[in-house]
């Protein structure tokens, strides 16, 4: 890690709507900016303990600790990872389950039997909630949007949608997931004005007898299918995307393959690859899940990102990821059975192409090409839906970030993606400089470390940057 310097406040220009003194600001040693479940653990982590600092919380929907992932409502909306993976804890990996068993519809069940289960998003919102409510009076939750935070002499100025200024002598970005924009140009898209979905009401009040394109075929296609599903949809359901690849669902579950990670480390993509397929092949051969070999490198995603050169990782990008996605990316095998009898009875259909353009009107006329050919082709819809997942670029456009980046303290991480971070998560200047008193988490890391956006990466990085936070502050 390059030396962080003094924090020197003349290195960032002032923007337009600076203030030069503000009124009486609200004092906090920490403001955590987003209280998903990231902002949220490093929150309670920082409150933990003897002579805790005093942290604000500021997040801007009305419900702490449930960020994009967890505040469905839907019972249909399951985590992606078995139970027994969830503990917001890695030094207390059995604590979801032990969560799990203290309510009623759980009491008496046989702990290592509800660790292999999938449960409903909305029960994890309502761990995360119990983990925020144990947290001690330290931890102020302030409910509004951060939309500025600007070096003053001691540490920073958050500025508040609501016109409020905190002043903080460290401050945490855990902004995590944006949804992507459609690829078209600006205006264009906000004429079609799609449904997001992440929007969960708005996705279940999508009419049965609509028409839907949902553009995109991830994780949160397969979302909004199970809701629409669950609705008795009678009406054709389109999936768009670039390869039309779908999630692939976890086998039931089993040992990780061994796998020689140093070695595989060792190896150019194309050798990895390989080996990666070799190895998927010969535990099918042996009678096991393909599964295990994506399970056995499942651990050493960073170590596998972190050792390719920029070159390597870009050719990853460019020609692998959507395959990495839907082997890495796995669903409950219950949601899998669901995609598959949509698509069997003809109800999901998924093209593989490029998105030209949408039309909007009574229907929205879509224009697609399909993958390698050069025909332009139309189907009409009466609703869209984004599902193209999350943006991973942080500057241009409007949110905290792309201010941040604008006033200097962050620039775009490796390959566009997220901020440029080291250590544990302190952000790089417009400069290149480590930025003292800020630390961030999460989707912000992904160009760093590409695995950084799961509950069993999170909970680490939010441990370790509470401490980093603490340290910083000094007894
Ligand atoms: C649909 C979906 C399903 C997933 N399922 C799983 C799963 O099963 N298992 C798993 O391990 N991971 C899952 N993930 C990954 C998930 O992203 C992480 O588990 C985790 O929830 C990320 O939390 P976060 O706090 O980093 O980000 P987010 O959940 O995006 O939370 C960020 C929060 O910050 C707030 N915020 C942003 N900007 C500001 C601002 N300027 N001012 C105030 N507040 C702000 C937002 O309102 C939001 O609440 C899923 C992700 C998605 C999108």
């Amino acid at each position: 890690m390059r030396r962080a310097r003094r924090w020197d406040t003349g290195r960032f220009p002032a923007l337009p709507g600076d203030h030069v003194s503000s009124p009486v600001p609200s004092r906090f040693d920490v403001v955590v900016i987003g209280g998903g479940a990231s902002g949220a653990l490093v929150a309670a982590h920082l409150v933990d303990g003897a002579a805790p600092p005093s942290v604000a919380l500021v997040e801007a929907a009305p419900v702490v600790g449930e960020g994009v992932a967890y505040a469905t409502r839907r019972a249909e909306h399951l985590l992606n990872v078995r139970a027994a993976g969830m503990s917001a804890f890695d030094d207390s990996p059995g604590d979801f389950v032990r969560f799990l068993r203290t309510l009623p519809e759980h009491a008496g069940e046989d702990p290592a039997v509800l660790g292999q289960r999938f449960m409903p998003r909305r029960v994890y919102a309502r761990y995360l909630a119990a983990i925020l409510d144990a947290a001690p009076p330290p931890l102020q939750r302030i409910a509004d949007t951060a939309v500025d935070v600007a070096p003053v002499a001691d540490g920073f100025e958050v500025e508040l949608a609501l016109g409020a200024r905190l002043q903080a002598r460290a401050v945490v970005l855990a902004v995590g997931n944006r949804a992507a924009r459609l690829p078209l140009d600006p205006a264009a898209a906000a004429a079609v004005a799609p449904v997001d979905a992440w929007d969960y009401p708005a996705v279940a009040a999508i009419a049965p007898e609509a028409d839907v394109c949902i553009l995109g075929a991830g994780l949160s296609m397969v979302d909004v299918v199970l809701t629409l599903r669950a609705n008795g949809h009678r009406g054709r359901i389109v999936s768009l995307s670039r390869r039309g690849l779908v999630p692939l669902p976890h086998a039931a579950p089993a040992p990780a393959a061994a796998i020689d990670i140093d070695r595989l480390r060792a190896m150019d993509l194309g050798a990895r690859t390989r080996a990666v397929r070799a190895l998927a092949a010969s535990e099918v051969a042996a009678g096991r899940p393909w599964q295990g070999a994506l399970d056995a490198l499942r651990p050493h995603g960073q170590a596998l990102w972190t050792s390719l050169d920029a070159r390597a990782q870009a050719r990853f990008l460019r020609h692998l990821v959507r395959h990495w996605d839907v082997h890495r990316h796995r669903i409950a095998p219950e949601v899998a059975a669901q995609l598959d009898a949509a698509m069997a009875a003809g109800q999901l259909e998924r093209l593989a192409g490029h998105l030209v353009s949408i039309e909007p009107g009574a229907r929205n006329a879509i224009a697609w090409r399909p993958r390698g050919g050069d025909a332009v082709r139309r189907f009409e819809a009466d609703v869209v839906v984004n599902a193209l997942g999350m943006d991973k670029r942080i500057d241009g456009g409007s949110g905290l970030p792309a201010r941040l980046c604008a006033r200097g303290l962050l620039r775009p991480g490796p390959h566009r993606m997220g901020a440029a971070t080291v250590g544990e998560g302190v952000p790089l200047d417009a400069g290149g400089v480590p930025v003292p008193g800020l630390w961030t988490l999460g989707t912000l890391r992904i160009g760093d470390l590409w695995e950084t956006i799961a509950m069993p990466e999170l909970r680490g990085q939010a441990r370790r940057v509470a401490g980093a936070v603490r340290a910083h502050l000094g007894p």
